[in-house]
């Protein structure tokens, strides 16, 4: 078909880490499917080798995609308050932003709006307000979160986060949400000057100058913050916001077979998945091991030992102990690599899903109406996590803490498991929670709607 001028271009640019990557490959290939003309921005190198793999499986898929590759400049790591690489990535993006600009007025049809991640909308943002490009900034994380993040800034000018011990028990309040608890702050934003704060505080000064933003989560799931946000309670000068969640998972052309899942009976399964990048302690990893086991159910079990997944080479054997694989070879399978969580999510043997409330997980869970224990470790995931219990998807025990605060030991973990497997309240909420996913994408579902808004207001630009 050819559109000449007439079709809408989108460019779609993410920051790094897959809990980034996977949700603008979604949006590039839903948008796309809207008859739009989509320019994917891959960064260049990627963090991750799942990043680059993820990249290449997509563009496989979707060859009507064009991808521009943009090179990123190294990461100034002489004043870092961290060493996360993700983190430092996130502001090589931003200090590179300048060279996109001329990248970006090449491409033709000229571009009549541009998603990028909130993580980089600082750099982007200016670039994109010379050349006159709607910006539209897209959340990663619950629309509960988000409402936190915009309002650091001012809790920051305030002063009002600096005054947190951090054995303080309060609360952190923000205008039209529930209060929320000190102890799922990411313990970076009580420092102002940690690297992660700044980079959130930076990027949400310029939220007001987006044309709006996109959120991935639907009405049934965060009715309260969502509705804080299209009331203006949050903050008066914020931008429209968008919820089209869950974003639909794009098509690859390799299935991931998983033959021993095919085996057991429905619903017996727990599966255990941390995202793509959160490492626990050596430790930790053990007693979990000990709570699978002596939790008599079957499992199948992700494990990353490394925050990176090119440093990964760690032996499995020599960390979960002696025998442990000889001891659960009949009812568990324990994998480094790379799996298809989707596919997992939707197959009828999995019963049960512990994770970390990472956003694109918990989105993901939502749309199978699969049970989650929750275990949030870093960052965005304990407020996630909150999100997750009060919508009914998952149990949340909040003793456990961040990750390495605490040595939560198998025994406890066990009995959680025989929570999360034969609590039938939380088995039906988490079906009726399916079922409104389901009806967001219907032809008349909020989320649809929602999308529809979006094209039409980049149509009418
Ligand atoms: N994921 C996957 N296979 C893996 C690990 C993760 O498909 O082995 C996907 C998962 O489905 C999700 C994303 O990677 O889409 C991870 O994002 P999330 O926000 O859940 O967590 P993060 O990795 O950012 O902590
Ligand atoms: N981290 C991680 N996975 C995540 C988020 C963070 O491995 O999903 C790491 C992060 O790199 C850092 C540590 O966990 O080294 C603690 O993260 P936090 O955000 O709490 O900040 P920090 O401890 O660096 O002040």
């Amino acid at each position: 078909m050819d559109h000449g001028d007439s079709q809408p271009h989108v460019a779609i640019c993410p920051s790094s880490g897959m809990g980034h990557l996977m949700p603008f490959l979604r949006l590039a290939s839903m948008v796309a499917s809207c008859d739009y003309k989509v320019t994917f921005i891959a960064m260049r190198p990627t963090v991750s080798a799942a990043e680059s793999n993820q990249i290449s499986g997509f563009f496989s898929t979707h060859p009507h995609i064009d991808s521009l590759d943009f090179h990123v400049l190294p990461s100034d790591t002489s004043t870092a308050t961290t060493d996360d690489p993700f983190y430092l990535h996130f502001q090589a993006i931003s200090r590179s932003a300048h060279l996109l600009g001329h990248q970006l007025t090449t491409l033709s049809p000229p571009l009549s709006a541009v998603f990028s991640d909130l993580l980089v909308a600082n750099g982007i943002g200016k670039i994109l307000s010379d050349l006159w490009i709607p910006n539209y900034i897209v959340i990663t994380t619950s629309a509960r979160f988000y409402s936190l993040m915009a309002y650091l800034p001012h809790l920051i000018t305030s002063e009002t986060i600096t005054n947190f011990s951090s054995d303080d028990d309060g609360e952190v309040e923000i205008p039209g949400i529930a209060p929320v608890p000190r102890h799922c702050i990411p313990p970076p934003f009580f420092n102002p000057n940690h690297l992660f704060t700044q980079v959130v505080a930076s990027n949400c000064r310029s939220l007001p100058e987006a044309k709006g933003i996109i959120l991935n989560t639907f009405d049934f799931f965060e009715p309260e913050a969502i509705g804080a946000h299209q009331n203006g309670l949050v903050l008066s000068d914020l931008p429209p916001v968008f919820p089209i969640g869950p974003l639909r998972p794009f098509e690859l052309n390799k299935v991931q077979h998983l033959p021993w899942l095919d085996d057991q009976p429905a619903q017996s399964v727990v599966y255990v998945c941390f995202g793509s990048r959160t490492a626990m302690t050596r430790d930790q990893i053990k007693e979990l091991g000990h709570g699978l086991e002596s939790s008599g159910y079957r499992f199948l079990w992700v494990i990353k030992t490394s925050k990176v997944d090119r440093e990964d080479n760690e032996e499995l054997r020599g960390l979960l102990g002696d025998g442990f694989f000889e001891r659960t070879c009949n009812v568990g399978v324990v994998v480094k690599e790379w799996v298809n969580q989707e596919e997992i999510l939707a197959h009828p043997a999995t019963g049960g899903f512990i994770n970390h409330c990472g956003w694109n997980s918990v989105m993901e869970a939502a749309r199978h109406g699969m049970p989650v224990l929750a275990w949030p470790q870093h960052g965005d995931q304990k407020v996630n996590a909150l999100v997750v219990e009060k919508a009914g998807l998952g149990l949340l025990e909040s003793q456990w803490g961040w990750a390495g605060e605490r040595l939560v030991k198998g025994q406890e973990i066990a009995e959680k498991i025989k929570e999360l497997m034969t609590n039938n309240e939380l088995k039906n909420s988490a079906r009726k929670i399916k079922e409104e996913a389901r009806k967001a994408w219907e032809k008349d579902g909020s989320s649809t709607r929602t999308l529809m808004r979006i094209t039409d207001m980049i149509k009418k630009k």
